[in-house]
């Protein structure tokens, strides 16, 4: 389409530039050109709003014939530039590679909405980066020499596809080549290629996410990185290479970048009006709000008042921290509910999902090739290889929560570790070297290995994680699936009326999700409580006295790592009612946490402590030295026998007069067996091997 422009386009562009005066009469444009060269720029930002104020019609123009109209704004830069400052306007590395770029576009389109009336129109996205390409080089002009007659030929590559003349200018010659490029003297930018997807928290829960392919061009590239969130304008343009007749005339849209901005990633998403921040500030009030909060968490959901409690605090999150010496100490705590199958896991996750100020919610089998963390890529349409963000690094600044945590794939498992304790996602494949934030709070919630949760054994047996996973979650909850008259007829009563739309009374009112989402969301913002002196010291005497324990019987009760939990913990305590000042209150709740926590995960069946070795290698002081004397039970045997086929029931018997039961011979010699270290010639006998 040929567009007739006013030729005085170009003469209102520059006279925009040049005299436009902001509230205060600085001209704020050319200020701006004239520190293009010192600063090394190639851009010039011009603020919509101020085009329009301006010069209505340039701005009307820029809607309706965005391409064309750039074209002019970026010929009238150079124009002003050779007047402002020649020399930075004539030097070869930048000839080409000015632009005006617009922000605050009044068109920001809901990536879901993207339709084909966009095509051709300049437009505003807003998401999340997904994917970026490395950088190459793109031929921006390219110099042709006639291979017949050496004539030479100018050609601009438009919409990044290669051209070459169509057929050569010397009147004498004229063939239709062949052409050389002649790569030395054609001039390049800088090319990247990025996938913008609608944020994962806009997502309608079920659907698959939108997105929209994206390139940036020269100055552009590394604006963003993957997993940022950014506002990015362009015109919407769709690929036409590669269509074939009698195929269906489909096109991918994609959308050619002429503006960029990473957004601060805080929580400005969540617009809070001075009428619910009064809401939010009575609300904080109440003596009862903890109790309130915890209520309101899932009130659908029967009991699992504890449970409850440890999500409300890891919404609240504590205080990201960079220390003196640079050290990042993170705020966000990690939680993990193991249960059996059907009390309320998943559940409790899609309620929360909905509540958290930008969570979001994945499975460890997420179908995305980028899973948890990150996954180098091949971009489909150019070749080149790309990095593609997982969920904690999409929800970054969030909260992420991970249904079938246990079930996440291998590549995960090696790399996710980093991740949950100092939350970066660092990538290093294929020549892209990358590194992510993930500064995420976890939420997972896992299956045990067998089915049902086996008290008996530890908890690196019930559940399919390496014990340096489990350690990195601040707290661990087991939901056992037991029959109990009394809870069952609650239960089920609750169920039963909750069907009948009937409204579970109680004391305390509950907070509704809506305000509670922007409650959470202001103290965050707000709210960035430290610790007083009391509260201190109660942390350090709570650690000390685990510590002591861990002295007399040489089992660990507890790594300096749980120290850094109870300090998190606390803090959240403290936001969640709006208080800058950690107390011993918030310091004994979190301490409830984590104790309930370790009782259930932690605790040694033989001596009933609390013990961090049986949480995280599955054997503790007493057990270890227990299995040790029936090994040498078996050796002093197979050694005095006839033969060195040793039966259990000797064992057995050998062991009770050193007070250890049949039922705990039982399980070494289990273990033993599928450690390869005995084997039973037949039954009832075993043999060292
Ligand atoms: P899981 O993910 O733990 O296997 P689900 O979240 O799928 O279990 O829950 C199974 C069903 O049982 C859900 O419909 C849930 O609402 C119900 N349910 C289980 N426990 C409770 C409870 N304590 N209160 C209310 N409903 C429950
Ligand atoms: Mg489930």
């Amino acid at each position: 389409m040929v567009v007739d422009m006013p030729s005085s386009t170009n003469e209102r562009f520059k006279e925009f530039f040049q005299a436009y005066q902001d509230e205060n009469g600085r001209h704020t444009y050319v200020e701006q050109v004239q520190k293009m060269s010192l600063e090394g720029l190639l851009s010039l930002y011009v603020n919509y709003d101020d085009l329009l104020r301006f010069d209505p019609e340039l701005a009307r123009l820029l809607g309706e014939e965005p391409e064309e109209t750039i074209k002019i704004a970026d010929d009238a830069l150079v124009e002003v530039l050779k007047i402002e400052d020649p020399i930075y306007a004539a030097s070869e590395e930048t000839k080409g590679l000015f632009h005006v770029r617009f922000s605050n576009l009044p068109d920001l389109v809901d990536l879901r909405r993207l339709r084909s009336v966009h095509l051709g129109n300049l437009i505003a996205v807003e998401g999340i980066v997904i994917r970026q390409t490395v950088v190459k080089p793109l031929l921006i002009e390219g110099v042709f020499q006639c291979v017949r007659c050496s004539q030479v030929h100018y050609v601009r590559q438009e919409g990044g596809y290669y051209t070459e003349p169509a057929k050569c200018v010397n009147p004498n010659c004229g063939k239709n080549g062949p052409f050389n490029l002649i790569t030395e003297q054609s001039t390049y930018t800088d090319h990247q290629s990025i996938t913008v997807q609608e944020r994962p928290e806009n997502l309608p829960p079920g659907q698959i996410p939108r997105s929209v392919p994206a390139r940036l061009v020269g100055d552009l590239v590394d604006t963003v990185r993957a997993g940022d969130r950014a506002v990015v304008a362009g015109i919407l343009r769709m690929k036409i290479k590669g269509m074939q007749k009698g195929r269906m005339a489909t096109f991918d849209p994609w959308l050619d970048v002429n503006f960029v901005s990473s957004r601060e990633k805080e929580f400005e998403e969540i617009d809070i009006d001075p009428d619910t921040e009064q809401q939010i500030l009575a609300l904080s009030t109440d003596i009862n709000i903890h109790r309130r909060i915890v209520r309101s968490i899932a009130p659908s959901i029967y009991g699992m008042e504890t449970i409850k409690e440890a999500l409300a605090t890891v919404l609240f999150g504590g205080v990201s921290r960079v220390a003196p010496d640079g050290m990042k100490q993170r705020g966000e705590s990690n939680l993990l509910m193991i249960g059996d199958p059907g009390v309320a896991k998943s559940q409790l996750l899609q309620y929360v999902h909905r509540l958290a100020p930008r969570g979001l919610l994945t499975s460890g089998k997420a179908s995305s090739a980028a899973g948890l963390t990150a996954a180098v890529i091949r971009d489909s349409e150019t070749g080149d290889f790309g990095l593609e963000a997982g969920a904690l690094v999409l929800a970054d600044r969030g909260v992420c929560m991970i249904d079938e945590f246990d079930k996440m794939n291998p590549t995960d498992r090696s790399s996710i570790h980093e991740s949950m304790e100092q939350q970066t996602v660092s990538i290093a494949k294929a020549g892209i070297v990358a590194q992510l934030n993930a500064r995420t709070a976890i939420i997972a919630a896992a299956n045990p290995r067998f089915g049902r949760y086996e008290e008996s054994r530890p908890p690196v047996e019930n559940i399919n994680l390496p014990a340096t996973i489990l350690s990195r979650f601040d707290l661990i909850y087991v939901i056992k699936d037991e029959p109990d008259p009394d809870t069952d007829r609650r239960m089920a009563r609750h169920i039963l009326e909750l069907r009948r739309g009937h409204v579970i009374e109680d004391t305390e009112p509950t907070i509704e999700m809506d305000l509670l989402r922007k409650y959470i969301s202001f103290a965050k913002q707000h709210v960035q409580p430290a610790l007083t002196d009391e509260a201190m010291e109660r942390i350090e005497q709570f650690y000390l006295n685990l510590r002591k324990e861990s002295d007399e019987s040489s089992a660990i009760a507890i790594t300096p790592r749980y120290l850094e939990a109870i300090i998190r913990l606390s803090e959240s305590q403290a936001r969640m009612a709006l208080k800058e000042d950690v107390t011993i209150d918030h310091v004994e709740a979190a301490i409830n946490l984590l104790r309930a926590s370790l009782e259930q995960v932690g605790r040694d069946p033989v001596t009933g402590r609390v013990d961090i070795d049986f949480l995280l290698s599955g054997t503790t002081k007493t057990s270890r030295s227990k299995m040790q004397i029936i090994i040498d039970i078996m050796k002093e045997e197979s050694r005095v026998g006839s033969s060195d086929v040793v039966s259990i029931r000797r064992i057995k018997e050998l062991a009770k007069e050193q007070n250890i039961d049949e039922e705990f011979v039982d399980r070494v010699i289990t273990q033993l067996r599928s450690n390869g270290e005995i084997y039973s010639p037949s039954d009832g006998f075993v043999k060292l091997a």
